[in-house]
């Protein structure tokens, strides 16, 4: 009987060690991440290319996992995108930034936090209440939160037309993201109520280089005059490629050379150092 029973024990003991450490598959993983809220946000400076002014902020998701590591949003937003988990995970960032960055958003109305939307938070407008109720009672204006939308989410035209209206009703900023790396047409452009533009880093790595698109990047520049649209140039990492922006009446801009995303700690730390006079 005893050797019976030692095998059932040790027959249970694997299976439960088995049960544990079987792989969960991505999604299973990414579930249990949004219900266990294992995102954190780091927040890359965007300051004014002239005075080097800290104006803002751009609000970066990272999936903190149990061990401490950190996984990189392109590893994680196209499946969450995919399952619907994006929604989740949109709310989640909306909650970190309140928390983070209340007491500087109530002391400094100068500085804004750019928030990335999802292609289902652009066609469904789902997200505007949710933003609405974060903002409740916490001072911070609806002013200083922008709302970044790329072109995917453009796709059903007349329902991003009526969240952009009722985005910039409410108070915020809309800024189209990641701007000339779609393959759509342009002209949608026009009918939308837009604030700035983002120029995708992919032609600000053209600057001060030989490569063949470095001609499409003053166009760019151009179109967004045209449309009287502020611009934000994205991935800046050297001096020459910040001279060129500002020779070219950019505004704004955000990459390496200022700062890279951080922790909302040394954010705020370095908001108010590259705003001392
Ligand atoms: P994005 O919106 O185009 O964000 C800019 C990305 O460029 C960030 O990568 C940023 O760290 C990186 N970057 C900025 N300046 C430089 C530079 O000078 N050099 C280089 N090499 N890279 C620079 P990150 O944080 O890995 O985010 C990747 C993408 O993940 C974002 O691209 C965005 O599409 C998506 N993402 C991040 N957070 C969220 C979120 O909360 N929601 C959604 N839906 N998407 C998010
Ligand atoms: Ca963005
Ligand atoms: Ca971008
Ligand atoms: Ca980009």
């Amino acid at each position: 009987l005893l050797p019976l029973g030692a095998f059932m024990a040790a027959f249970i003991i694997g299976m439960v060690v088995w049960l544990s450490r079987r792989r969960l598959s991505p999604l299973g993983e990414l579930q249990i991440a949004v219900r266990k809220r294992e995102f954190i946000v780091h927040y890359q400076p965007i300051v004014e290319l002239r005075t080097g002014n800290c104006i803002g902020a751009e609000a970066l998701v990272r999936w903190k996992r149990p061990n401490g590591s950190l996984v990189r949003p392109d590893l994680f937003i196209p499946l969450a995108e995919e399952s619907g988990l994006i929604t989740a995970i949109t709310d989640q960032v909306i909650a970190l930034v309140v928390f983070d960055l209340n007491r500087l958003l109530v002391a400094d109305r100068s500085i804004h936090i750019a928030i990335n939307l999802s292609a289902t938070d652009v066609s469904t407008a789902r997200v505007l209440p949710v933003i609405e109720k974060a903002l409740q009672h916490t001072g911070i204006e609806p002013q200083q939160i922008w709302l970044e939308a790329t072109e995917r989410g453009f796709v059903d035209i007349n329902s991003a037309r009526s969240t952009v209206v009722r985005a910039r009703e409410l108070g915020h900023a809309v800024v189209i993201d990641d701007f000339g790396t779609g393959y759509s047409s342009l002209s949608y452009l026009e009918g939308l109520p837009l604030d700035a533009l983002k120029i995708d880093k992919s032609f600000i790595d053209t600057i001060s280089t030989n490569s063949a698109t470095s001609s499409v990047t003053p166009h760019i520049i151009g179109m967004a005059k045209t449309l009287k649209l502020k611009i934000v140039a994205e991935g800046v990492e050297t001096q020459a490629q910040a001279d060129y922006l500002v020779e070219h009446d950019v505004e704004y801009g955000q990459g390496w050379l200022f700062a890279r995303p951080m922790p909302a700690a040394e954010f705020i730390a370095y908001c108010r150092q590259a705003k001392a006079p």
